[in-house]
């Protein structure tokens, strides 16, 4: 391939995405902020940028994987001249009204752009499990798939450069509120003697058996109707046992309370012998539960 690539930003992930071109044989430039970190890739075969500028001038494509939407506005601002007529792929996280921004911006600047939400950590780029998610420029995304789909698998879903952004965030708050929920359990066991890691053993199948409710909710959610037979019903849900023995560990029950509210709000709202995927109601409307 002839394709001449800069990548700025050489993090862990930055460097990993690098380290994906270079070893697949892609000319490669690279840029960091600090010195050093470019050093194991240029031993790869990269060459190091001592400049921002000179970086992007040895590339048709920049690749920007920076720690959030202001230091890329930080890095690229100055040289948004240089950026024109060039491509830019951005897989920094930002917010979805961040990457609407920048796809604004970078078409000012008249740059073709495409926005990145990678779904991996930097030991996982180029191995079985990695995707990143990709909107904005359809041209970009298929111009250079071979190139994406070094990372992991790519998916491309539309224009509008803000989804991936908020596909990425939405897949992190499922990773979050379940991490939360597997501490929660860890500090429940603790007092009686088990540790983290014995934790970690029962809960992993668990919660991966667990996963496989996800279609039976989504299909009462599509399907608009909560009353269908067969559903755990949110007043079998009720989470005082489990709020009650949290306390009596001695613990916070703030990561179950708040789970017991969304379906509190259900069932003060003559709910209660509806399913338990109803507690989206809860969250679709904050002000006024239906
Ligand atoms: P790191 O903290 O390892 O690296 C941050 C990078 O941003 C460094 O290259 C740093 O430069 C640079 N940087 C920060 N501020 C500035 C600035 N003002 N000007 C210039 N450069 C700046 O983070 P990661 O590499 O892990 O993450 C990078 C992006 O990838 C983030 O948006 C992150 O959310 C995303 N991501 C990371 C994942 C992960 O597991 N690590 C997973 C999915 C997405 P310097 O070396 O000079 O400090």
């Amino acid at each position: 391939n002839n394709v001449q690539v800069s990548v700025l930003g050489l993090g862990a992930m930055g460097a990993a995405l690098a380290h994906a071109l270079v070893t697949a044989g892609y000319a490669t430039t690279v840029w960091n902020r600090s010195p050093g970190k470019a050093d194991g890739l240029v031993a790869q075969g990269a060459e190091a940028a001592a400049t921002t500028v000179d970086a992007v001038r040895a590339g048709r494509l920049v690749i920007v994987c920076l720690l959030d939407h202001a230091s890329v506005h930080e890095v690229l601002d100055p040289i948004a001249h240089e950026l024109s007529g060039r491509t830019l792929i951005n897989v920094t996280t930002s917010s979805p009204a961040q990457s609407r921004e920048l796809a604004a911006w970078a078409a000012q600047a008249g740059v073709a752009y495409l926005d990145g939400g990678i779904m991996a950590v930097p030991q996982m780029i180029g191995r079985p499990g990695a995707s990143v998610l990709y909107s904005g420029s359809a041209d970009v995304f298929h111009q250079y798939r071979p190139l994406l789909d070094l990372w992991g698998t790519s998916t491309y879903f539309g224009e509008d450069a803000g989804l991936a952004s908020l596909y990425d965030l939405a897949l992190l708050a499922g990773m979050y509120v379940m991490f939360a929920g597997f501490m929660h359990g860890t500090a429940m066991v603790a007092p009686a003697g088990m540790t983290a890691r014995q934790f970690a053993d029962m809960a992993t199948p668990w919660l991966t058996a667990m996963t496989g409710a996800f279609q039976g909710f989504a299909a009462v959610i599509d399907g608009g109707d909560y009353t269908v037979k067969g559903q755990q019903s949110l007043e079998f849900s009720t989470l005082d046992t489990l709020l009650a023995a949290s306390s009596d560990q001695g613990i916070s029950t703030e990561a179950v309370a708040m789970v017991q509210r969304l379906i509190q709000r259900q069932i003060d709202a003559g709910h209660g012998k509806e399913g338990f995927a109803r507690i989206i109601e809860s969250i679709k409307h904050p002000q006024n539960p239906q």
